[in-house]
Order: structure tokens, then C-alpha cells, then sequence
């Protein structure tokens, strides 16, 4: 079979790619539903898992003429197939899947998202804190734990560490860990199919339930009203609810006011972007657990360029490490150029040198800019003021609030987000942010 695939693949990419990710792997272990395919290392494992994971599965598809689950697993032994993540678990194909069933089915967790594996810092301590304190006693404290944070900055990876916590303690324990999506698809295969009864049953007797991208719960009216029972059933029995969400409960449009206040019963932690120092403990931990040593110039190089997403900092990690592995090139920076071309308009920024474009080119002054007038031209210029810190410079919401005169954090996020949104309808303002952030950069280099 894989002879087959091959020669298939040949014919379908070009000449690098086949010989660089799909020729170097091997096939472990071949069943009547599963094919188990060994990569040369975990990055190439990476790469095919992102890259090729859905063409190989076409192509035994189409030779067998039906599907079989894929496996990639790495010549370590470690499995690093990223299933849990939505991305990933699309690609793997189950025959059993299609057949109707109307349990619902709960979805894998990532073995790789632990406790030991999340780094804290100060940015991420209180979520870590309540998300272990729920994993150790679930339904006591914080019920439901409410995580909210940006994308990529490790809801999901924290939700997840609470379900591998408890599975490894409580192996029978009945920990649920859905998407919001998961959850709509489940109930409306369960209308379609008559099933609520046994709907019902599996989510509301959860012993731990773990719902990840609330958010997307907006504008679902049915979902919402099913969910809100589930809710009450399960907080009532004592049983542990946790939500993520990219923002906090009573920011998601259209949210029923009856949910955010039960979304609001527990605690909101929420998770900031991290600072440099975590950042590179994040990479470190990282390339320790791919076995690789980095000089420390490099961890600071990717560290104080992929600021904002710590997904965007692993991936430049592996891009490096795949890169390096596979041109022979000694690990340095220049080196590293072709790879790691970080967005010009990212490179860092002094917090005055923004205050002073800032106020330059709105003609007010300084002190206004810290101050608290509300006059229109003031109040638009310390907005623009706020979102050009948050973009440019690593300063963490309440710090920049503090550039401002003390502002409320809250103020920033609201300040970055408004100005986010009009520099995409505006172009007028969009043209000036760029003069601007011309005239911060010849400050910061001269
Ligand atoms: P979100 O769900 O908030 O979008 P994820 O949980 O998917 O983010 O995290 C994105 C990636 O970053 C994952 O690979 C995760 O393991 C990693 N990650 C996020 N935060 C941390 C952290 N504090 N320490 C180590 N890895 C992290
Ligand atoms: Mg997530």
C-alpha cells in the first residue's frame, strides 16, 4: 500500500517536497482501519501533520477505495499527531465515524497539553492557578472557570490540562472537553435523529464539562437555550463547568443575559499576552522537548519578534529548527533570515518615541495625552496613541494604561479595539498610522 501511495504522491507534488517530508517516512504499523505512518523526526512529523496529512489520506482513500484512520507518529516513539485540535482531527478519518450513532462522541484530547508543559508568567498565573485548582477539585471553587484571553495565547491548552489531569487521576471520570461548535453539531444531530434523550444524558452528566470558543455560541438561539439548561443541570449538581472565550462573557453579541450572568458566577481569568522573559522560557521549554539546544541569541531573536501569539512563536520555533535540520546551516540568526521574516511594522517601539509621533502629528500635547480631556481631537489621538503601544511595543495592557496617565486596562482594550476596527473601514486613518509609524521608526533608529 504505501509503495502505492508513493508513487501517487510523486506524480502529485513537486520533487523537494516529496523527497524532503513524504520519502523520508515510513510506515509502522498497517491494520484493516489504521495506518500508522513514522516520520523521520518530529518536525517533519510536524510539517506532514500541518501540510500533507489530508493528501496522503486522499490518496489511501482512493487506492483502497475507502478511508482508514491516519496515525503519524514520530522515529522517537512520540506521538505527536495534534489530534484534539480542530485543524488536525478533521484529517483523521475513522469509517466508524460515518456510521450513525446517536451518542455523542467526546473528542481527544492532545496528551501534550499538561500542566508541566504551560509556562507561567505573570500574565497567564491567575488563569493557571484557578485552572489547576479546578483540576484538583472540581466544582468547589470557581464554578464555572471562565477563561478568556486572545487567540493563540493558550485557552485551549490550559481547558485541556484540566481533562489530562483528571483522566489521569479519575480514569473513569466522565470529563468532556467539546468546541462550542462540537456542542451545536451534537444537538442538532441529536433533533434530526430523535436522540435528545441520550443528548441530554451525556452532557448533563458530566462530572467535569469543558466547552472551548463560547464565544461562538453568538447568534445561536437554540444552542443557547439547550446549553443554559445543561448549565443549570450541571452547576446545581456540583459539577465543574469550564468556558473559553476570546473575550469576556459580556462582550459576546448577543449573548442571552440569563448566561452571562451564569458565565459570570464563577471567575473570569482572563489571559494577556506574555511578556518577552515568558516568551522565551516558552521557547526553551519547547526546543528541550524537541531535543534541540538553541543559542540564546536565536530564543531572543523569535522571543522579541512573534509577540502577540504564542502559537505564531511556536511555529517560527519549528520553522527554524525544520529549516536548520534540513539546510545543514549552523543555528544563528542570519542564518535564519529566509525563515523568520518577521512583519517590518512589529519591530519594537519605544513607548515615547509613540507618545511623541503621536502628539507631533495631532498637534496636542503630551500632558493632554496622559490627561483626561474628553474634547474629540484629544480623546481620538490617545486612542490611536494606545493601539499604536499595543501593536508596536511588548507593553501589556495596564502598563500602557500607565503611559496614558493611569488609565484603566479595560480603557486600552476598548481604545486598541476601536481603532482596529476603523483603521480596516478608514482609509484615511489607515494612511495616517502608517505615517506615523514611519516617523516612530526613524525615531527608534536614530
Ligand atoms: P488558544 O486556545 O488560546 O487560542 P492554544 O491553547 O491553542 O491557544 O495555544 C496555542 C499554542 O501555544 C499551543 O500549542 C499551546 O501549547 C501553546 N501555549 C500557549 N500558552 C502556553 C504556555 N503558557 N506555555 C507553553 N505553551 C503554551
Ligand atoms: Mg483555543
Amino acid at each position: 500500500l504505501w509503495n502505492q501511495v508513493l508513487e501517487r504522491l510523486q506524480l502529485q507534488l513537486t520533487r523537494p517536497a516529496f523527497e524532503t517530508w513524504i520519502k523520508t517516512a515510513t510506515v509502522q504499523e498497517l491494520t484493516d482501519n489504521v495506518l500508522v505512518i513514522r516520520a523521520a523526526n518530529p518536525f517533519i512529523l510536524n510539517h506532514l501533520q500541518k501540510n500533507y496529512l489530508k493528501t496522503i489520506a486522499d490518496a489511501v482513500r482512493e487506492i483502497l477505495g475507502y478511508p482508514i484512520e491516519i496515525q503519524l507518529t514520530a522515529a522517537q516513539g512520540e506521538n505527536l499527531a495534534i489530534v484534539g485540535d480542530p485543524d488536525a482531527s478533521r484529517f483523521m478519518l475513522d469509517p466508524a465515524d460515518s456510521l450513525a450513532s446517536d451518542r455523542p462522541k467526546p473528542t481527544k484530547l492532545n496528551p501534550k497539553y499538561t500542566f508541566s508543559r504551560y509556562v507561567v508568567g505573570p500574565t497567564n498565573r491567575m488563569a493557571h492557578a484557578a485552572s489547576l485548582a479546578v483540576a484538583e477539585s472540581p466544582g468547589r471553587e470557581f464554578n464555572p472557570l471562565f477563561l478568556c484571553g486572545g487567540v493563540g495565547l493558550g485557552k485551549t491548552h490550559l481547558m485541556q490540562a484540566i481533562a489530562n489531569y483528571r483522566l489521569e487521576i479519575h480514569p473513569n471520570s466522565k470529563i468532556f472537553y467539546v468546541s462550542t461548535e462540537q456542542f451545536t453539531n451534537d444537538l442538532i444531530s441529536a433533533i434530526r435523529q430523535d436522540s435528545m434523550q441520550s443528548f441530554r444524558e451525556h452532557y448533563r452528566t458530566a462530572d467535569v464539562l469543558l466547552v472551548d470558543d463560547i464565544q461562538f455560541i453568538e447568534g445561536k438561539e437554540y444552542t443557547q437555550e439547550e446549553f443554559f439548561h445543561t448549565f443549570n443541570t450541571l452547576h446545581e449538581a456540583g459539577k465543574q463547568v469550564v468556558l473559553a472565550s476570546d473575550r469576556p462573557p459580556k462582550r459576546i453579541p448577543s449573548l442571552q443575559d440569563r448566561l452571562i450572568s451564569r458565565f459570570s458566577m464563577g471567575l473570569i481569568a482572563d489571559i494577556q499576552v506574555p511578556d518577552l522573559e515568558t516568551r522565551m522560557a516558552i521557547l526553551q521549554k519547547k526546543a528541550e522537548y524537541e531535543h534541540m539546544r538553541l543559542p540564546r541569541e536565536v530564543i531572543e531573536y523569535i522571543a522579541a519578534n512573534y509577540t502577540s501569539n504564542i502559537r505564531e512563536l511556536e511555529g517560527a520555533l519549528i520553522r527554524a529548527i525544520t529549516y536548520i535540520s534540513i539546510s545543514g546551516l549552523p543555528m544563528t540568526v542570519e542564518n535564519l533570515a529566509p525563515v523568520l521574516n518577521p512583519p517590518m511594522e512589529r519591530a519594537a517601539a519605544s513607548p515615547e518615541s509613540i507618545l511623541n509621533a503621536v502628539a507631533e502629528t495631532f498637534k496636542v500635547s503630551i500632558e493632554d495625552l496622559k490627561g483626561n480631556s474628553r474634547r474629540r481631537e484629544i480623546s481620538i489621538a490617545r486612542q490611536i496613541g494606545m493601539y499604536l503601544m499595543r501593536q508596536h511595543t511588548d507593553l501589556s495592557l495596564p502598563r500602557i494604561g500607565e503611559e496614558f496617565g493611569g488609565k484603566d486596562h479595560t480603557t486600552v482594550m476598548y481604545s486598541c479595539e476601536k481603532i482596529g476596527q476603523l483603521r480596516q473601514q478608514d482609509p484615511q486613518l489607515s494612511q495616517t498610522l502608517s505615517q506615523l509609524l514611519d516617523r516612530i521608526n526613524l525615531d527608534n533608529k536614530s
